[in-house]
């Protein structure tokens, strides 16, 4: 019995092992199957298909990496997949990478990689994972296609769909919603003020209708050329000195011979004017079309975002009804919307030419009013004004165009001319007046003055050159003047005391005066503001300010002069409250340096008092 069933045991385990070998034999076949068709599929795919390990590092990149990128297998097995990708999409990759491992799919992204040549290509990925035995992701494959193309086409699609086809520059959509988005912001912040420019070709109808279409497109052509160039000089709004660069500003085509351009940072409607005078002159310069030289013009319209206006669309509507005036009134020229704006954007910038004309023409003059002791009257410094001797208005006071000449960096070189002219007449005076050897010179000095680089040194190279004695010399400045940069002003001011120059505080007690001013600064002397000296017999609390500041400047051991001293009442209240110092019509007007030598008395050098300066 026993052999029989050790036969029958022996067939059954040589069945089972044949079995074994045959499905063995199938599953070798299958997995070889399987790996020579994921060989024909990945060889031949037109999508670039890698393995990567779950570190990044390549295992296999199929062909269609050298076709697309320009690298070979053995080029990439010697770098990490991440190398070639763009450093702004490597943190995607990786999560795309992070969610493949632990989902098993990793969700669908564009990235950029750079191709052998250095430039860029889009490609649209999808990575998946490949488990071992245990289960464990070990492996990833990843799918990439090249969508370079789409991409730039659908780019493409959306530069069109917000710019003009023939000049290329923005249209009317992305114009309203830049216009939009200022708006909306200048809601917030009132104080940013911008402008909106409508420009218009005078009679482009003509090159259109005598002309061929064609032309009239390079007209349109060179004119949106002309008017980026016009955006891109850098003095274009802002006033010359400051050189603010036009960074902001959209020009855009409308369509037709129409332009519009949003201007930001305008501190003044004179800046939005001057930015369209200046696209006026580049309009008008003559061209060559078909070999023909031509001329046009243009109207510009400006509207000021200041202007209470609900809708974004309304300043564009503005912009469009003032370039109808211009138009209306013979073209070539622009319009601000508001009238009466315009009338006094018109004088600034007609003031701001004369002003540099004035320089030029030697039309400044400086006048000196004298600062006396008011107990005997005796004179002890003068202060220089400035003033302009205006061919048709005659003596201008510069509190008519120091604005003006300030905002255009003009105050700078006027202000040191006045510094080297007073310098130079109290040279001369010391020579020819022995009784003016001693008294000072007061000398006013602007925010932007203060702030020029050579300021100090300036000064110094004047003082050499005159040979007066720095402690003459007293520089007057206002509470805004020094707020303007309290730190630069700080350094500069200790800069001037090292050099024995005085330094006094100008206007005090006329505005926001505090004492944090008088004990940062190394000031000597204050000047009580001619407004409360005015008010001094009328108003009680004016009375009570001037006995305050006298009253500070003792204990702070701080000169004080009064000025606009107009009455002998007002210096006998002075007088009686312990002033010391003044200056007004009552003792004499500002008036020119000869007839100011003549208020001093004949005689030999009086004792020096100064008015500030080194004791
Ligand atoms: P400020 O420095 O306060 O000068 C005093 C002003 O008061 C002068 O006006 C002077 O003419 C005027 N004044 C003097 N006495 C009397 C008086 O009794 N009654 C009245 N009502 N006024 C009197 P001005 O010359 O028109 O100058 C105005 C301002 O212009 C000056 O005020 C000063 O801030 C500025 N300024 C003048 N010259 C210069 C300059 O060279 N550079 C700079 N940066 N500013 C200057
Ligand atoms: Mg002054
Ligand atoms: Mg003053």
């Amino acid at each position: 019995m026993m052999p029989q069933w050790n036969w029958i045991a022996l067939g059954v385990l040589a069945i089972l092992v044949l079995f074994l070998q045959f499905r063995i034999n199938r599953i070798r076949q299958n997995s070889r199957k399987r790996e020579e068709l994921f060989q024909i599929v990945t060889e031949n795919a037109a999508d670039m298909i890698a393995l990567v390990d779950v570190k990044g590092h390549r295992l296999y990149n199929s062909p269609a990496y050298k076709r697309i990128l320009g690298y070979s297998a053995a080029e990439l097995g010697e770098t990490s997949s991440f190398e070639q990708i763009h450093p702004d999409d490597r943190f995607k990759v990786l999560e795309a990478a992070r969610e493949a491992r632990s989902s098993g799919v990793g969700r669908k992204l564009d990235y950029r990689i750079r191709h052998k040549d250095g430039t860029w290509r889009v490609l649209e990925s999808i990575a998946r994972a490949i488990r071992n035995e245990k289960g464990e992701v070990s492996k990833l494959v990843i799918v990439n296609r090249d969508v370079t193309e789409r991409k730039h086409a659908e780019e493409q699609l959306e530069h069109n769909s917000f710019h003009d086809a023939l000049t290329g520059l923005p249209n009317r959509r992305l114009f309203l919603d830049r216009l939009q988005h200022i708006f909306a912001r200048a809601q917030r912040s009132p104080e940013r003020q911008y402008a909106v420019l409508f420009v218009d070709l005078d009679g482009f109808k003509v090159f259109n209708d005598t002309m061929s279409p064609s032309i009239g497109d390079q007209v349109i052509i060179e004119m949106g050329q002309r008017l980026a160039g016009c955006l891109r000089e850098q003095d274009t709004v802002s006033r010359p000195q400051e050189s603010v660069p036009l960074k902001t500003a959209v020009l855009s085509r409308m369509g037709g011979d129409e332009f519009t351009i949003l201007l930001e940072a305008v501190n003044d409607p004179s800046d939005a004017m001057r930015a369209a005078n200046r696209i006026l002159s580049a309009v008008a310069e003559p061209f060559l079309v078909g070999g023909r030289e031509v001329r046009t013009s243009a109207s510009v319209g400006i509207a000021l975002g200041t202007t209470v206006h609900e809708r974004a669309e309304d300043l564009l509507q503005d912009a469009d009804s003032a370039m109808r005036r211009a138009k209306a009134m013979g073209g070539g020229r622009c319009e601000l919307f508001d009238e009466a704006m315009h009338a006094r954007a018109t004088n600034r910038l007609k003031l701001e030419a004369e002003l540099r004309e004035a320089m030029v023409k030697r039309q400044f003059r400086v006048y000196y009013q004298p600062i006396v002791l008011l107990e005997t009257k005796r004179i002890v410094g003068f202060e220089a004004l400035l003033r302009w001797q205006h061919p048709e208005q005659g003596l201008i006071s510069p509190l008519k165009f120091i604005e003006a000449a300030e905002d255009t960096g003009l105050l700078v070189s006027t202000g040191q001319w006045v510094i080297h002219e007073a310098c130079k007449q109290l040279r001369a005076w010391k020579i020819e007046i022995p009784a003016m050897g001693a008294v000072s010179i007061n000398i006013n000095i602007s925010a932007k003055q203060l702030a020029a680089a050579r300021f100090v040194s300036g000064l110094e190279a004047t003082l050499r050159q005159s040979g007066i004695d720095p402690a003459q010399l007293c520089v007057e400045i206002t509470e805004n003047v020094a707020a303007a940069d309290p730190k630069l002003a700080a350094t500069v001011l200790s800069q001037l005391k090292q050099l024995r120059v005085g330094v006094l505080l100008d206007d005090f007690g006329s505005g926001n005066s505090s004492l944090s001013g008088l004990r940062q600064y190394p000031i000597e002397a204050l000047k009580i503001d001619r407004a409360l000296v005015a008010a001094l017999l009328l108003d009680r609390s004016a009375l009570e300010t001037v006995e305050l500041i006298l009253l500070l400047a003792r204990k702070l051991k701080l000169k004080v002069i009064a000025e606009g001293i107009e009455s002998t009442k007002q210096l006998d209240h002075l007088l009686a409250l312990g002033c010391e110092l003044g200056q007004g019509y009552l003792f004499s007007q500002p008036v020119e340096a000869r007839a100011a030598g003549l208020l001093m008395p004949k005689g030999g050098p009086v004792q020096q008092t100064k008015v500030a300066g080194a004791q």
